[in-house]
């Protein structure tokens, strides 16, 4: 153990990137950059960091504000979930804790939106407290250093290596070993063709010896992603439009929208708004444009209609619950990346049209 900590240890302090919540003794910060490094690669989370730490520069402010702002603080960065249990999480901070993060890991865990990786890394990171934070980078050096054959992000083997990790991690200091685990992963011990020449964990890696780095980790089947067709309507009555707040569950709830309905499948030869309209003669077809959008679990095939209309030819029901704005209002609300290449589609047609 003497070696490794001593190699671990050099080789951290020589290699790792400065980042500014390396270099912060606020909590806060450092819980933040967290949260957005989860899912995030560092070069694209850094700017979202400063942003979201000048918007919101403490906990107060964080559970004070209102959840659009908050969102649109987030918009581009994906996972929205993160941004919503923030709010929650450092309302409870402010209810609960004084507006402090806790120095205890089960209370930081008792927070609703933290859980056991950002319970330990801030755990770590601003109080000392010594349990190994375990994300997609660690797990991957962790399965390749002990030579783990059982598939990864699994609860049993993310217990498997919790405790072999929690057994070293008792011999460093516990920010050192977490920050030095994440930055290997990051840095050396990378996803294909890792840097095994430059690691410090070389004279001890299972994975390096056996030469299997390229068959560990040993990954669980993916789900294949569900298929779904989505129809949307970007209404043009004079210069308004209608959208929508998404309520329900999922990645995008809570961002705003134009309304839209889920299909079987698109049809050529049919229009899926035309009972949105009391005479459909009155409305227009200006364009129609085809998307594919990926997420993690779903394939999204989405039409965007655009239909030109007088408000008085639209089935008053349909919009009751919808918020009415200026076409050109839509960039201050937060949208998802979907509504992103909506307008971006919208914008190109206004431009060759001039
Ligand atoms: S020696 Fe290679 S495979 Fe093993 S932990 Fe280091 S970089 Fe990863």
């Amino acid at each position: 153990m003497t070696r490794i900590k001593r190699e671990l240890e050099n080789w951290y302090t020589k290699n790792a990137r400065k980042l500014p919540w390396r270099d912060t003794l606020n909590h806060y910060y450092i819980w933040i950059s967290e949260v957005i490094l989860q899912q995030t690669r560092v070069e694209q989370g850094l700017p979202f960091y400063y942003n979201f730490i000048t918007n919101f520069p403490t906990i107060e402010s964080l559970a004070q504000a209102p959840e659009d702002e908050v969102l649109k603080t987030w918009q581009g960065l994906g996972y929205y979930s993160r941004a919503r249990n923030m709010i929650k999480a450092a309302q409870t901070i402010c209810e609960l804790h004084g507006g402090k993060l806790p120095a205890d890991y089960e209370k930081l865990l008792s927070i609703p939106g933290i859980g056991k990786y950002t319970a330990a890394a801030v755990g770590s990171f601003a109080f000392g407290i010594s349990k190994p934070a375990i994300d997609g980078n660690v797990r991957r050096v962790a399965s390749r250093w002990f030579g783990m054959q059982e598939p990864i992000g699994t609860p049993s083997s993310d217990a498997q290596i919790e405790i072999l990790l929690t057994e070293i991690i008792n011999h460093f200091s516990p920010a050192l070993f977490n920050q030095a685990m994440m930055e290997l992963g990051a840095t050396v011990c990378k996803p294909r063709n890792p840097l095994c020449e430059a690691c410090p964990l070389q004279g001890e890696c299972v994975a390096y010896s056996q030469n299997l780095q390229s068959v560990l980790p040993n990954k669980a089947q993916k789900k294949k992603p569900k298929t779904i067709h989505m129809a949307y309507l970007y209404l043009n009555c004079g210069d308004k439009t209608w959208i929508e707040k998404r309520n329900y569950l999922g990645t995008w709830k809570g961002l705003y929208e134009f309304p839209n309905i889920i299909l079987e499948e698109h049809r050529d030869d049919h229009n899926p708004f035309e009972d949105w309209f009391i005479e459909t003669g009155k409305a227009t077809i200006i364009n129609n444009f085809n998307f594919k959008h990926q997420l993690t679990h779903q394939t999204i095939f989405a039409r965007l209609w655009q239909i030109s209309t007088a408000e008085s030819n639209i089935v008053k029901e349909k919009l009751d619950t919808r918020l009415k704005i200026d076409a050109d209002q839509l960039q201050e609300y937060p949208i998802h990346r979907l509504m992103q290449k909506f307008t971006g589609a919208i914008k190109s047609e206004e431009f060759n049209d001039d």
